[in-house]
């Protein structure tokens, strides 16, 4: 597995990610993405096939856009709280 194929990981930035392989006592493999930082210990979810546990280590939020939304409602609460102080005066 290469990491060109791997966003870095969300929590500490490491680059040097590896795709490893599960196994419970009975039933299929699975597999999912674990950072390498110690003491990170970020990991992506159980799946399968592998090329499964990459695609969801890589769906990540669309951070500026939640952002953004956090914004608008911060003004909006500001707006609803105007008004609120306007009716109590
Ligand atoms: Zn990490």
């Amino acid at each position: 597995m290469t990491n060109e194929e791997l966003l870095p990981c969300p929590f500490c930035g490491n680059t040097v990610l590896h795709v490893s392989r599960f196994y419970y006592l009975t039933g299929p493999a699975y597999y999912k993405v674990v950072c390498q930082t110690n003491g990170c210990g970020a990991a992506g979810p159980e799946t399968t096939p592998e090329s499964n546990a990459i695609a969801k280590w890589n769906a990540r939020a669309d951070i500026p856009a939640l952002l953004d939304e956090i914004e608008r409602l911060r003004m909006e609460l500001a707006a609803v709280e105007s008004n609120v102080f306007d009716v109590r005066n």
